[in-house]
């Protein structure tokens, strides 16, 4: 844990807030510097997005003066200020709010006895996988799963793009006899994943018992001989970016079990015609969208023969 920190803050647009990894990465890449960490949150009645820059160290001028030039951000400071003895990890994952989604209380450790009666609490401190529950497209899929709980029983479920592991457990409080396969094409989140799942009492598969259990596997899309062996899957949510899922169409629809459903999320607004393109080459049928903001979650189905 580093105990001193360099940060930089200010308020930002949301479509600014957008490129703002990208920007620094970009520019901390070409000028030879460690990435500072961001932290980025929606505030309550206002349009504009608080956003912290965590340096390891003393960022120069010139470098947080270029960032501040290449985002157009305005009252932002040139100066990072010095925070002394500070655990910076914590301090981030407490400005990280708790939020509600379907029946779902997403929360760090810092809201765990905050729990608010009647939810259905997941812990999910904010980490090196990407999956806290804050994201729009995570949010949509837990709404949707959530929603198609009332209707559907499937046995065997698979979390393609897993993160931290957030869909998983949230599948398996739904469907707590299903058998559920997480995988992730990066090995320290399939790490995260497993920690959450023991944080949140998720069955790690421990017999030879399926039933009621999860493993989680790390894998590029479907490229492995295991999505085989476990599926066809009742259920596929696969939330990961318009791209991979428009490459991946066809080995999705050859893994899902005919009947059953498939959620895709991490695409844009405007990049709903070209997966849908690409699945209208497959005999997935689209029945269902949620928008949230600019992004959403499409509901499809293998229709029974
Ligand atoms: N399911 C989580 C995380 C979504 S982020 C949530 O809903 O919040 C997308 C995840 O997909 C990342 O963890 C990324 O590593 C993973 N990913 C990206 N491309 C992938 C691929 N080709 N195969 C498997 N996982 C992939």
């Amino acid at each position: 844990m580093i105990d001193q920190v360099w940060q930089i803050s200010g308020d930002m647009a949301e479509d600014t807030v957008i490129h703002l990894d990208e920007t620094v990465s970009f520019l901390a890449d070409r000028e030879g510097i460690e990435p500072p960490v961001i932290s980025a949150f929606e505030q309550e009645g206002s349009p504009l997005w608080r956003v912290d820059l965590f340096f390891a160290e003393k960022p120069d001028s010139g470098f947080l003066e270029r960032i501040v030039k290449a985002l157009a951000l305005e009252n932002w400071p040139h100066d990072a200020g010095y925070i002394e003895k500070r655990d910076w990890v914590a301090e981030s994952q407490r400005q990280q709010p708790p939020i509600r989604a379907g029946r779902f209380f997403v929360h760090g450790a810092h809201d765990a006895d905050k729990i608010p009666g009647g939810t259905d609490p997941i812990q999910i401190d904010a980490g090196q996988a990407f999956g806290t529950g804050r994201h729009e497209t995570t949010w949509a899929c837990l709404t949707v799963l959530d929603a198609l709980s009332e209707t559907l029983r499937p046995d065997c479920i698979l979390d393609l793009g897993t993160g931290s592991g957030l869909l998983a457990i949230a599948a398996h409080r739904l469907w707590p006899k299903a058998h559920i396969l997480a995988s992730d094409i990066d090995a320290t989140s399939i790490d995260v994943a497993c920690e959450n799942f023991i944080l949140n009492r998720a069955k790690t598969r421990l017999s030879r018992e399926r039933s009621g259990s999860i493993d989680a596997i790390v894998a590029d899309g479907l490229e492995d001989t295991i999505f085989g062996q476990e599926g066809p899957f009742d259920l596929i949510v696969a939330n990961i970016l318009a791209g991979p899922l428009i490459k991946l169409s066809g080995d999705i629809e050859r893994h899902l079990r005919t009947g059953g459903t498939l959620i895709l999320s991490g695409l844009m607004t405007f990049q709903t015609d070209d997966v849908l393109d690409a699945y209208k080459k497959t005999s997935l049928q689209p029945v269902d969208r949620l928008v949230k903001g600019e992004w959403l979650a499409l509901t499809l189905q293998k229709p029974a023969k």
